[in-house]
């Protein structure tokens, strides 16, 4: 069964009832192009693939595998998703629009070879409109089963011409996005030597973003609920370990979430004793608009997450335009550094918290790209339609 809600068309069909309203008035809201809902009861298969804007490019974003326990909480979290990686994508300057998936089930338990190939056809159906990838749930063998039925995954191995896992290209963006922040800050450098770092969450992202710290001679505080990460962190890279309900009150220079999101909120903001909120995590604020605004009060400078955390983006996109080179991916990548720097100075110039200046810039790029009336992506998928 297919459930396909295009934004402005007369075919558009979908159940009746309540829930329909209420899908409507979300799409209106949040501005969705796009919205399919696929189930295949033979295989198990229910997800949901929201496509946001294709204004800059097909919508990218992985699909995320997760236990949702109600069709709305699975459809409000691809929503806020897939809007999220359109403005990730526009900020970064990616021609990419934006897009995501999930699928409800455990992904420990609800994986199987038909469900990711059902899946896999839903996502062919869109035609390059939707190009998937990786999330939390899912994994670069995932992304090989889907590839047996469409050509529009990215986040492959590298055996099959695919860029692996991006985590320690995320790391590297991070690590770019610190050094604008700790330039516009303190105004001597961009060397993080000396500075003091807390990471919370060791994780893919985390280890690598300590290994680099340590290469820059910075002092790293790090925690994470995983012990085995933990211990990893503190005998490879020197971290010095907190427990976990600590790491966000301690005394550094720049704080990096590379955990959960929404840890920036009404509890642990007032309690933050850092200069430079610079991580890897999404959706850092629990509140945008409000808890942006905290931030830029208290004088924390707030490295916006989909800016700072663009390079894993950055690398699968650049298995869509050309042969796979992780040097170009990461000389991509650099570029968060000068992407920050101008959102800093936005922030300046109009005396608003940095978060809103991210989607400034974000929107006015898309703006300017929609004036010009036609897809301007059509020879990227052109290129990867054979
Ligand atoms: P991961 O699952 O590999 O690592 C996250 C780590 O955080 C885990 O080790 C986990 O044990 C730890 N953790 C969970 N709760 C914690 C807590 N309360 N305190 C301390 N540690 C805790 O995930 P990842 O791929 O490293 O991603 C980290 C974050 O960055 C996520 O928010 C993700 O969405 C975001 N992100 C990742 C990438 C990427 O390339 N992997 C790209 C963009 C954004």
């Amino acid at each position: 069964m297919t459930i396909d809600l295009a934004r402005g068309s007369p075919s558009a069909t979908t159940q009746g009832g309540e829930g329909k309203m209420e899908v409507f008035n979300e799409l209106k809201e949040m501005g969705h192009e796009r919205v399919l809902i696929c189930s295949n009861p033979e295989v198990g298969l229910q997800a949901i693939i929201a496509v946001h804007s294709t204004v800059l490019g097909p919508g990218l974003g992985g699909t995320r595998m997760y236990p949702y326990k109600s069709f709305d909480d699975a459809l409000v979290d691809v929503l806020r998703l897939s809007r999220g990686m359109t403005y990730k994508a526009a900020a970064a300057g990616l021609n990419l629009g934006g897009g995501k998936a999930v699928i409800v089930g455990d992904p420990k338990k609800d994986k199987s070879e038909a469900l990711f190939r059902a899946f896999g056809r839903y996502v062919g159906s869109l035609n390059g409109l939707y190009i998937t990838a990786e999330d939390v749930g899912t994994d670069m063998e995932d992304m090989e089963v889907i590839l047996t039925e469409t050509r529009w995954v990215t986040g492959k191995s590298p055996a099959h011409g695919g860029s692996g896992d991006p985590s320690p290209v995320t790391a590297y963006g991070v690590l770019q996005g610190m050094k604008a922040a700790a330039t516009w800050r303190w105004g001597d450098g961009t060397s993080l030597e000396g500075r003091s770092v807390a990471i919370q969450g060791l994780g893919s992202v985390g280890h690598h973003l300590a290994k680099y710290l340590m290469d820059e001679g910075a002092k790293i505080f790090g925690s994470d609920i995983d012990p085995e990460a933990t211990a990893y962190a503190s005998s490879e890279y020197g971290v010095e370990i907190v427990p976990p309900g600590e790491i966000l009150e301690i005394d550094c220079d720049i704080l990096a979430p590379c955990a959960m999101g929404a840890i920036l909120n009404d509890e642990s903001i007032p309690n933050l004793k850092c200069k430079i909120v610079a991580g890897a995590a999404n959706n850092q604020l629990h509140k945008e608009e409000e808890h942006g605004l905290e931030l830029h009060k208290r004088g924390i400078l707030y490295a916006p997450d989909f800016v700072i955390n663009a390079g894993g983006l950055i690398n699968v996109y650049n298995e869509l335009t050309g042969a796979y080179n992780q040097e170009r991916a990461l000389r991509m990548t650099r570029t968060i550094f000068l992407n920050l720097l101008r959102v800093f100075e936005i922030a300046k110039e109009q005396g608003v918290p940095t978060a809103e200046a991210a989607d400034e810039v974000a929107e006015e790029r898309i703006e300017k790209i929609k004036a010009l009336g036609t897809r301007q992506w059509g020879r990227l998928i052109e290129r990867n339609n054979h």
